[in-house]
């Protein structure tokens, strides 16, 4: 495990104790980090809450990524508290329902809009504000979490795999501007897992049925794996690496059939 000791970190995306984003605030803090949890309004409020109550002193913030008030308002509050920041994990994603649910030439012009906002534009929003905090401490990383449906066609995925795509070529942009300021941008690509954002996708449980027939190690991924591979993207172990897609999907995607 890397040592994050004296190292400060944001992380976006918790709704739950199974988010992805959780189980990485939680790998992080176990090795060391001081963080800065945010939550998306106030339904998720008191799970965020009760959940950043296990960690050493972290900061609860709200942030809806389509707010640049509440960005700027997670920024000075970091920088008040941090004096810096060293680390961002960025995993906030979202679609509306009929999107995911009607057929993929259905697709609406909002319905586009909102997926790209939220899962996309919002990572370059969120490194802009941060950036300075980061150019303070010599440097950081910057880490989001993706989806093979970027690439391939997953059934009932749909929009969100357009915006995974945009995702992941922001990521390679913010990589190849940031990089002078010592700012690495990476995603992790991960395999599915049972999270809430997962369960809205139609037939979910049959992606998890055929991973677990066809990857090449048989078997689906576990939240700590993912946690881990996202550390290490996070922690100066990876310090030379940036505009990177790191799959952490027990081998799915080099398999054709
Ligand atoms: P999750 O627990 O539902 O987390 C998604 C988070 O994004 C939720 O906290 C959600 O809040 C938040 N969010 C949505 N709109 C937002 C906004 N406007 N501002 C701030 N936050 C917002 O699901 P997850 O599966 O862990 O998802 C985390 C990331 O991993 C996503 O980018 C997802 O695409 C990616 N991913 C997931 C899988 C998988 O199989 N689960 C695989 C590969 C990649 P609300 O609940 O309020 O919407």
């Amino acid at each position: 495990m890397p040592d994050l000791s004296g190292k400060h970190g944001l992380i976006v995306g918790v709704a739950n104790k199974r988010s992805i984003s959780w189980a990485i605030a939680e790998a992080a803090a176990a090795a060391g980090a001081r963080l800065a949890v945010t939550y998306q309004g106030e339904r998720l409020e008191e799970n965020v809450r009760a959940l950043s109550a296990t960690l050493e002193a972290a900061l609860v913030l709200p942030l809806d990524v389509t707010n640049d008030q509440q960005i700027a308002d997670v920024a000075a509050a970091i920088d008040r508290e941090f004096g810096g920041l060293d680390f961002v994990l960025h995993g906030a994603a979202f679609a509306p329902k009929p999107e995911l649910d009607n057929p993929f030439v259905e697709t609406s012009r909002e319905g586009f809009r909102v997926a790209l906002e939220v899962s996309a534009y919002s990572l370059i929003a969120l490194t802009r504000a941060v950036a300075p905090l980061m150019e303070r401490r010599g440097g950081g990383s910057v880490v989001t979490l993706t989806y093979l449906g970027s690439q391939r066609v997953i059934t009932n995925y749909n929009v969100m795999g357009v915006a995974k795509a945009a995702l992941e070529a922001t990521v390679r942009y913010l990589a190849g501007g940031l990089g002078a300021s010592n700012i690495r941008v990476n995603a992790v690509s991960a395999g599915p897992v049972k999270t809430l954002a997962a369960m809205g996708i139609k037939d979910f449980s049959s992606v998890r049925q055929v991973y677990g027939e066809r990857t090449p190690l048989r078997r689906n991924v576990e939240l700590a794996e993912i946690a881990d591979a996202a550390l290490f993207l996070l922690g100066p172990q990876s310090r030379a690496i940036t505009g990177e897609i790191l799959f952490v999907d027990a081998g799915f995607h080099i398999v054709a059939f």
